[in-house]
């Protein structure tokens, strides 16, 4: 499941202190995030949001993952 789900630490991650939960949205394409930082299985989660839904509030998205994404999609900012 590809969109916009939030980074969550747990089996998935090691124990570096990155892996807490992360407060930001980032785009997976195949349970890996647009910026590299995040590997989890998505089609799992129920945290995720409706794409459209990120250009409302890029505030809470990954920057890295929000401007691959808009670049990816040919999305006008
Ligand atoms: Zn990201």
């Amino acid at each position: 499941m590809n969109g916009w789900f939030l980074g969550v630490c747990g089996e998935y991650q090691n124990d570096s202190r990155e892996s807490r939960m992360s407060q930001k949205y980032h785009y997976f394409e195949n349970n890996e995030s647009f910026c590299g930082r995040y590997q989890q299985a998505t089609d799992y989660f129920e945290n995720g949001i409706e794409s459209g839904t990120i250009l409302h509030i890029p505030q809470h998205a990954c920057q890295k993952c929000y401007k691959k994404w808009l670049r990816e999609f040919h999305i006008a900012e």
